[in-house]
């Protein structure tokens, strides 16, 4: 048996369903994928995945090949994707095996796929770089007779500055479609969360939420769809009662100048709550904020008890995690937010 947790990550399944149906919706006759890679943008594959299938999502992107076997016990027949595809032989045995379907990214890896040491005519993904300039075979060499070797389900490409009302975004779509006409292929793909509220034209056959999912809201036009799906709790471990003159944490960044109440917490750096996030940060009992005081240090952190007296020893608090507010007010990215969120968490 495990010893009760002190930190917890509470992952709202409802949520997380609503988030992915609304981005379908959002996707027009598209449907929604889900990028599940890194560990569901760190909320835990166990968590999210059966509710992403249940809600409806049949195709789930991940990067790396060791991301595969975490899915394959939930995805019940569904398509997982791997975006850096075949990057080794050994790689392109291990997607015949599991059925995983690589992305392939370049002239070598189209090669790689079908005349490599394990060869195949399987069906596989095509990335179209159409100027994010990371992975991706260039427009040009679409005529290349590795590409025409290639069995393409979906040929898709990424949005680079979706997130903004940029230029590019009509650029990047006005490219993709041109190179649609040159590779045959079954579906289209190019939204991410943030493609998809730039509207149904960007969002061709499939479309391919992350960030979104898990209550990021890259751009307004999803700021009234998109609920919050992750709640970071911990408990008070101690508290104690400062002197005026007691300071508090790594080098002391706060004195107490009255004597107080305070709770050391059981939330820290290691957990994903950066320094550069305790500034101005508290923590809630449900309505309450209390303040924190001094440093986040590796394993925890202090609050102000001031007007708290009820709270002690083994009640919780919750860290404020509105993805969009929380990262204005620390400048850290939603991405961020969600994926240096730690181990330690029971989920
Ligand atoms: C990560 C990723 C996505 C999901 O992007 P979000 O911005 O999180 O919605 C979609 N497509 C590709 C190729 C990706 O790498």
């Amino acid at each position: 048996m495990s010893p009760e947790p002190t930190l917890r990550l509470r992952i709202d399944t409802q949520a997380l369903a609503n988030n992915w149906r609304e981005l379908d919706r959002m996707s027009g006759v598209a449907s929604a994928g889900a990028a599940v890679k890194a560990d569901c943008y760190g909320l835990g594959v166990d968590q999210c995945v059966p509710t992403l299938r249940d809600a409806g999502a049949r195709c789930f992107f991940v990067a790396h090949w060791s991301e595969v076997a975490a899915l394959r016990a939930y995805v019940d027949g569904a398509q997982i994707a791997v975006l850096h595809g075949p990057i080794r032989d050994s790689d392109v045995a291990y997607a015949l095996e599991t059925g995983a379907v690589p992305v392939i990214n370049s002239l070598d890896q189209a090669r790689r796929w079908t005349e490599g040491t394990y060869g195949t005519n399987a069906k596989c993904h095509l990335m179209i770089d159409t100027g994010i300039n990371r992975l991706g075979v260039a427009p040009e060499e679409l005529s290349d007779p590795a590409i025409a070797a290639l069995n393409i389900d979906i040929v898709m490409s990424h949005l680079a500055s979706a997130d903004e009302d940029s230029a590019m975004n009509t650029r990047q779509s006005a490219a993709f479609r041109d190179c649609l006409a040159r590779v045959s292929h079954n579906r289209a793909s190019l939204a991410n969360s943030a493609g998809i509220g730039l509207g149904t034209d960007y969002a061709f056959d499939l479309t391919r939420p992350g960030l979104s999912l898990y209550g990021g809201v890259p751009r307004t036009e999803l700021s009234e769809v998109i609920k919050q799906v992750a709640h970071v709790q911990a408990a008070i471990i101690q508290t104690r009662v400062l002197k005026a003159g007691d300071a508090v944490g790594y080098n002391g960044e706060f004195t107490a100048k009255r004597p107080m109440r305070v709770g050391t917490v059981s939330l820290g750096y290691a957990d994903g709550f950066l320094r550069v996030r305790g500034p101005g940060t508290s923590l809630m009992a449900d309505d309450r904020a209390l303040p924190l005081l001094g440093k986040v240090s590796m394993d925890m952190v202090v609050v102000d008890l001031t007007g708290a007296d009820d709270l002690g020893e083994g009640d919780w608090l919750e860290l404020p995690f509105h993805l969009p507010d929380a990262a204005q007010q620390s400048t850290v990215s939603q991405y961020e937010l969600l994926t240096t969120l730690g181990q330690r968490f029971a989920r």
